[in-house]
């Protein structure tokens, strides 16, 4: 296994990444924070010690740092609570890691192109510039030694993997390389790996303190309601992380929900391999349609199609009912299209056969 020493950017190095004022920062200090364990009386929190007005029992500040989930969510990812953030959605961390490594006005960070919009618009609520390089024409990363002047001095690197909307997967040696060249922190999104070929990097979090791997319960978990989206990284990152989310961000309820869900990993599974199954389905479906002219390979679990002309073929779906995203405007001539169950993929094979534009 490759070892801490052999990556450009050390632990202590991170350290240096941290804006100032989040380094000296004072984090808010909760009663949860300063008293924990059981007690006789809970008197610290002015909670209502009644009970809820409308039934059930909500009326307790929740576990600002979700003990119960972390140490179930580690064992399934191999890795320790020590390692984990839970945030309100992958959103919440993504916009925490601008807040601790990119000071306003001055701090670059790097996207590639076609991606998930959320890393622009979190960087510009941020006032973080973002430097945006086109992945190559096969939606793989560009050889870090091509784009390393352009990345230099930068903080942050998205790279997501399988990427939205493209769907494949970056090779794993790539990614690689920017994890060991790259001198600032890659933030891997990872929020398709479960319906992917290649393994997570999560087992591999030992080999690089400079990397942070966004997962989510919202795609294969089906628990995009409750809003959580998980980080996964160093100790040392995880405490900025801690430090600077709001006290208690992930509610009573969606924790629940999440442990019970980590009770049903064999489910999950059984899940992945059937939506699997249905996008194979689906693939070779398409495939037979003189109007798709081309499907790109997913590793996901949505597929991205190229049409003659994606926005007519938009609008005769959406007003049958049949709702896919249209990404022409980021991929031409592109509509993407989620796995949906049996019955959506039937409606959509039936409308997209019956289309005469
Ligand atoms: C869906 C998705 C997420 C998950 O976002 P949540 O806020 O956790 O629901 C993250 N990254 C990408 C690329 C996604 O497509």
């Amino acid at each position: 296994m490759r070892k801490f020493e052999d990556v450009k950017i050390q632990v202590m190095e991170i350290q240096k990444l941290v804006r100032p004022n989040i380094k000296a920062l004072a984090p808010y200090s909760s009663a949860r924070d300063e008293f924990k364990g059981e007690a006789q009386a809970w008197l610290d929190a002015n909670e209502n010690s009644l009970g809820t007005v409308s039934g059930g029992e909500w009326n307790r500040y929740p576990d600002p740092y979700q003990l119960a989930v972390k140490e179930d969510l580690a064992k399934i990812k191999g890795v320790v609570p020590q390692q984990i953030f839970i945030g309100n959605g992958s959103d919440e961390a993504i916009d925490l890691l601008f807040r601790i490594f990119c000071q306003p006005g001055s701090d670059k960070v790097v996207s590639f192109t076609p991606t998930y919009g959320m890393y622009k618009v979190s960087a510009a609520i941020n006032d973080a510039e973002m430097i945006e390089i086109p992945l190559t024409s096969e939606f793989q990363l560009p050889d870090f030694n091509s784009i390393k002047d352009k990345v230099e001095h930068c903080k942050l690197l998205f790279i997501c993997s399988p990427n939205n909307p493209t769907a494949n997967l970056i090779k794993a040696e790539l990614i690689e390389s920017y994890l060991l060249n790259f001198q600032g922190i890659v933030v891997l999104d990872e929020a398709y790996i479960d319906f992917a070929s290649d393994a997570s990097f999560a087992s591999r979090l030992q080999e690089y303190p400079n990397l942070v791997i966004l997962q989510t319960f919202s795609k294969a978990w089906g628990l995009a309601a409750l809003r959580l989206g998980i980080a996964l990284a160093s100790p040392e990152i995880i405490t900025y992380l801690n430090k600077v989310k709001p006290p208690y961000n992930i509610n009573a309820y969606s924790q629940q929900k999440a442990l019970e869900a980590l009770q049903n990993v064999k489910a999950l599974n059984e899940t992945i391999a059937f939506l699997n199954g249905l996008r194979e389905e689906l693939n070779s479906q398409l495939s037979e349609l003189a109007l798709v002219k081309k499907i790109y390979p997913s590793d996901a679990n949505f597929i991205l199609i190229q049409v003659d002309d994606p926005n007519a073929l938009y609008e005769y779906l959406t007003e049958l009912g049949i709702v896919v995203r249209n990404r022409h405007s980021v991929v031409a001539g592109t509509l993407r299209i989620t796995v949906g169950s049996d019955l959506e993929n039937e409606l959509l094979i039936d409308a997209l056969k019956k289309y005469r534009p």
